[in-house]
């Protein structure tokens, strides 16, 4: 609510009450309330998004994103829900429930439909998780607990996260990395990117952001700076995944710029877990009936 109150300030110079602003900080109320208990309650679900590797199609490992089905106010993107969570105290808690039920997803697809493959749950994490200092010992602890190795985790987090408390994050992060879990920068090319930070944050993977995807196929500036992103990874040895391959002509244009991992709705959207098995089943049936 406050935090509304002060857009508002900010942008008109004096504090005006209006319907508008009225109707944002009872919608801040309702989804900050809503959100907490959903969380208490255990409501707050999981979604998995494959994630591909370019040459060969083989789904090498899946993104989890929470997903916030209200049962009268209806689907609350997580664009909205995150900051509220951050704001309101509830992203630790919302952020353990995303690892738990992560890792026992591991364990579900290590069993199931991924039997025999290696692959991972990239899981996204909020600077408000590394205060405390106990992330690293949480999932490091839940995968012992589930007798996964710390190669099934794969941790995201933004460069915006990193400078909100830069020391914190990067102890935390670097405590993750010598637990052997890796570290993906998450929408790359999106915040400040300073090149002089990627050689000494604690990272294995360049996560590039959608907006350079969307359309690179006749965009050549776009594939201009894939391939750019695409060699310097590979000159600091870090992995590459492209995100939001919408189309086949992206992809073929990604195809053609490397070897590296894409997610996007042309595989498949994020899904809930009722759905994943199918999906892997019948994937993995398309692969091996066209190959
Ligand atoms: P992100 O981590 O960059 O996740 C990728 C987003 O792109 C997801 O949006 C995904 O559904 C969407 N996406 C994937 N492929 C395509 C595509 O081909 N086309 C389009 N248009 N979109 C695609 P989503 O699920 O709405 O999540 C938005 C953001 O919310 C995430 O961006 C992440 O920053 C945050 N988020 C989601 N779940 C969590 C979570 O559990 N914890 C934290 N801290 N943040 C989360
Ligand atoms: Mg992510
Ligand atoms: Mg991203
Ligand atoms: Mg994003």
């Amino acid at each position: 609510a406050s935090a509304a109150l002060r857009e508002s300030r900010k942008s008109n110079g004096v504090y005006v009450y209006d319907k508008a602003i009225h109707e944002k900080i009872a919608r801040l109320a309702l989804v900050e309330r809503e959100l907490r208990k959903a969380i208490s309650n255990g409501e707050l679900q999981v979604y998995l998004q494959p994630i591909v590797q370019t040459s060969t199609h083989d789904i090498v490992g899946f993104e989890a994103l929470a997903r916030f089905i209200h049962p009268t106010i209806g689907f609350v993107p997580p664009d909205e829900f995150i900051p509220i969570a951050e704001q309101s105290g509830l992203m630790v808690d919302l952020g353990d429930s995303v690892i738990k039920q992560s890792v026992q997803m591991v364990k579900k697809l290590q069993n199931g439909a991924m039997k025999g493959k290696a692959f991972y749950v990239a899981i996204n994490v909020s600077a408000k998780q590394f205060e405390g200092h106990s992330l690293a010992n949480k999932v490091v602890s839940l995968l012992q607990q589930h007798q996964l190795p710390t190669s099934s985790i794969r941790l995201e987090v933004t460069e915006t996260a990193i400078m909100q408390d830069m020391d914190m994050a990067l102890n935390e992060l670097s405590a993750l990395r010598e637990n052997g879990i890796k570290i993906a920068l998450d929408d790359f090319g999106t915040g400040y990117s300073s090149l002089s930070y990627l050689q000494t944050l604690p990272i294995d993977v360049l996560k590039i952001d959608r907006s350079f995807v969307t359309d690179l196929d006749t965009q050549e500036n776009k594939a201009a700076i894939i391939k750019t992103v695409f060699g310097l990874a590979n000159l600091l040895s870090l992995d590459v995944v492209a995100e939001g391959v919408e189309t086949e002509a992206e992809l073929k244009t990604i195809e053609s710029i490397g070897t590296m991992n894409i997610q996007g709705y042309y595989f498949s959207a994020p899904l809930p877990w009722e759905k994943i098995n199918a999906f892997i089943d019948s994937y993995l049936n398309i692969e091996i009936g066209s190959s």
